[in-house]
């Protein structure tokens, strides 16, 4: 092989992998972060990872035997973890339904604290009579013990509830019987779909083109009472209509619930100069809590 053709070929593979990296890796420390996770907890609110799921649900079952919920299997990951649903032992058609889904995306730590100061709230709250839930905890373990976005075959969860594939085969099928059970579509009130974002607090919803004027004044209106309670959220939001696939839309288009998503950072150091912890996460979930008791007295 000629010295130039070396030249060109070690040309070609340097490029290739700048090309393989994101732009920006070069200039954002937590690329290499994401490189080494072994020390993530010393720099950022701990990662809620599967560890933490078993045992705050194992905290929790007492909880939810005494309140006539149960915790069910339902399935299992692509790797032959555990996909968990919580939901009361009998569905009742008169009762305000909630729907939760918390990590379509592994690496969203931030949601499963959220969750759980959601889930801490509701069954202390006294508000079972008139309210019910239906909630998937961890969309994406495999993911989550990976630290990927994605499942253990690299599909984003969060576009599959077209093709419904993998983990979204079992949680769809689930979700939709439940529906069933219910009856009453209308009783489901809102759905969150719990993310991490980058590096913001703001809920996703539809245009007043996607389902109708009411449809987004509703949208609108939660958003806004969530942002008088949650001083992060503060009443951000981005009008979208999303992708083919994804949660909250393919279960407007068929069901036409409130469904929205709502990010909150993903990795928030520990030195962060607001003051957040896993305290004022948990206090988000409390603050969704708050909101659907407003929006739906
Ligand atoms: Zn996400």
């Amino acid at each position: 092989m000629s010295r130039a053709r070396n030249f060109v070929l070690i040309t070609i593979y340097f490029l290739v992998s700048l090309a393989s990296v994101p732009s920006s890796a070069f200039f954002c420390e937590d690329y290499f972060m994401e490189l080494n996770i072994t020390d993530y907890n010393d720099r950022f609110i701990q990662y809620y990872g599967v560890t933490e799921m078993n045992s705050y649900l194992q905290k929790l079952s007492p909880v939810l035997e005494g309140s006539g919920y149960e915790l069910n299997e339902i399935g299992q990951s692509v790797q032959g973890r555990p996909l968990y649903n919580i939901k009361p032992e009998k569905l009742d058609p008169e009762k305000k339904t909630i729907v939760l889904f918390s990590r379509h995306h592994g690496d969203e730590g931030t949601a499963n604290w959220i969750l759980e100061g959601f889930l801490d709230a509701f069954f202390t709250s006294g508000l079972m009579d008139e309210y019910q839930i239906i909630v998937y905890p961890m969309i994406n373990p495999d993911g989550t013990i990976a630290h990927t976005r994605g499942n253990a075959r690299g599909r984003d969860l969060n576009r599959q509830w077209k093709s419904l594939v993998d983990e979204i085969s079992i949680i769809a099928a689930h979700l939709k019987n439940q529906f069933k059970a219910l009856g009453s579509i209308k009783q489901v009130k809102v759905l969150l779909d719990l993310h991490g974002s980058f590096d913001e607090d703001f809920i996703y919803r539809v245009d007043e083109d996607f389902a109708g004027i009411d449809f987004y004044t509703t949208q609108e209106n939660f958003v806004n009472t969530l942002g008088e309670d949650d001083e992060w959220q503060g009443g951000n939001d981005q009008i979208s209509n999303g992708k083919e696939g994804m949660a909250r839309i393919e279960l407007i288009v068929e069901f036409t619930i409130n469904a929205m998503t709502h990010e909150t950072p993903r990795d928030i150091r520990l030195d962060n100069p607001q003051g957040r912890s896993k305290e004022t996460l948990k206090q988000q979930g409390r603050d969704i809590l708050t909101t659907v008791l407003a929006e739906y007295p």
